[in-house]
């Protein structure tokens, strides 16, 4: 089976023959700069010794320090993490953030360990990152499994191996932190409110009203969940969701604030009792307008996005490649419009910027300025990629990466390659 990372390789190349993208360029972004690969042992409560493998792939800072997600899932690889650090170089040129692109993760299933275990894996990965982190170097954030405790962890980790003058300056280390240990206001729901802005651009391209719509969500996490409540709080309505435990429906509509409720007490949305339970080619069946992959990697696939209704009009890709080339294919076969990945879910690392720049600056911006900077970004580089569709007549993704592949070639040719 080919990897994430062939996928990643295909849509470069596509993009990169289309614009015609100059071939030295081409060289350079298609590979990563940095990969580390650490094998480290920890304690685990009952005093036995288990080794666990840590990436931290650093694709491309031409724009800005390294900056991207650490992922905890027993199918991280060094394939994996590789695709998911070039993403990201291409997201944050997309919404003209001057980060660059990287991705890191701990091979591990964190359903397997107590909270103390955790802990210490997490601290004893930050520890043997060392220098391969810093605040202005390379910035990590959560992603699957991870959230702002695992953050605050890493902080304090690092802090700690640092002289006490510096620790102070140095809290940018890391973002999507807690509020009290220097998070932001708005980072919690960020990503799904850069999806909830892309959608409502395209609902009022397409004179659709939004509020009349019915959408469906795999993925109940960070990304999942946040979508849900800001499309349901608009008024739209939810009437499927699937998580790792399984997938629940109901026509009349789903409240996403009960399925939370629910999902911190129980784990997943599994026996979610005011819905009911359906297997996953069901789900994917879902009579609704809007899907919002929100979980893992290759979920519309030639045989699956086949089995996406009609009624489908649109789907935004709040997970990082969730649809693979044959899916993308059969979603242009079937006129579905996607919002892709690297532009829909961009709102994550956009407010993970404004922490960072809120921590060396020592401010704390109100939720109305972080939502309102956020919206202005998105929006912005839903707009590049909208002209750059209709410019080169691709497809949408095609369009994103042309216009971050259009950013980082301005740059190299001014700056040239050194010597
Ligand atoms: P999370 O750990 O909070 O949630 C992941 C969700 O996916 C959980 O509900 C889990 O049950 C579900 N899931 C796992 N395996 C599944 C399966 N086989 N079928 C159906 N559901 C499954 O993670 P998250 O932060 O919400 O990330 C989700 C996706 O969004 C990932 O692709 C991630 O890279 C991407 N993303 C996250 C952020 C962020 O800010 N957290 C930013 C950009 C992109």
């Amino acid at each position: 089976m080919s990897s994430v990372y062939d996928t990643v390789v295909q849509q470069f190349a596509r993009a990169a023959d289309r614009m015609g993208l100059d071939p030295a360029i081409r060289k350079i972004l298609s590979v990563p700069m940095n990969e580390v690969v650490i094998n480290f042992p920890v304690k685990m409560d009952d005093g036995r010794i288990e080794m666990f493998t840590g990436y931290r792939v650093q694709h491309n800072d031409a724009l800005g320090p390294f900056k991207g997600g650490l992922r905890f899932h027993p199918a991280v690889d060094i394939h994996e993490v590789r695709a998911l650090a070039t993403w990201m170089t291409w997201k944050s040129a997309i919404v003209d953030i001057p980060f660059g692109g990287a991705k890191g993760g701990i091979q591990c299933d964190p359903n397997l360990y107590s909270e103390a275990e955790m802990e210490h894996i997490t601290r004893r990965f930050a520890f043997s990152l060392g220098a391969n982190i810093g605040p202005e170097y390379d910035i990590p954030a959560p992603d699957v499994n991870t959230n702002a405790q695992t953050m605050a962890w890493i902080l304090d980790t690092y802090l700690s191996t640092l002289p006490p003058l510096e620790r102070h300056r140095s809290i940018h280390v890391v973002t999507g932190k807690p509020i009290e240990a220097g998070g932001s206001l708005g980072r919690a729901k960020a990503t799904g409110q850069g999806v909830v802005y892309c959608l409502e651009q395209w609902a009022s391209d397409r004179n659709e009203d939004l509020a009349s719509m019915t959408y469906f969500v795999q993925g109940f996490g960070n990304v999942g969940s946040w979508t849900a409540r800001l499309l349901s709080a608009q008024g739209a309505v939810l009437v499927a969701a699937e998580d790792h435990t399984g997938a629940i429906a109901a026509e009349k509509g789903i409240d996403p604030e009960r399925v939370l409720e629910w999902v911190s007490e129980h784990g997943g949305v599994r026996g979610f009792s005011e819905a009911t339970a359906i297997d996953h080619e069901t789900f994917l069946r879902t009579k609704a307008d809007i899907f919002v992959p929100a979980a893992l990697e290759n979920q519309l696939t030639a045989e699956t996005a086949s089995w996406l209704d009609n009624q489908v009009k649109v789907v935004a890709e709040g997970a990082n490649g969730p649809t693979d080339l044959d899916g993308d294919s059969i979603l242009a076969q079937k006129r579905i419009d996607l919002i892709p990945d690297i532009l829909c879910n961009a709102g994550g690392v956009v407010v993970s910027y404004f922490e960072w720049l809120q921590n060396k600056r020592s401010e704390f911006w109100d939720l109305e300025e972080v939502d309102g900077k956020l919206r202005k970004r998105i929006l912005s580089g839903y707009e590049r990629v909208r002209d750059a569709a209709s410019e080169f007549d691709v497809d949408w993704r095609t369009a994103a990466y042309v216009v971050a592949l259009k950013r980082l070639a301005r740059l190299y040719q001014r700056r040239g390659i050194f010597p």
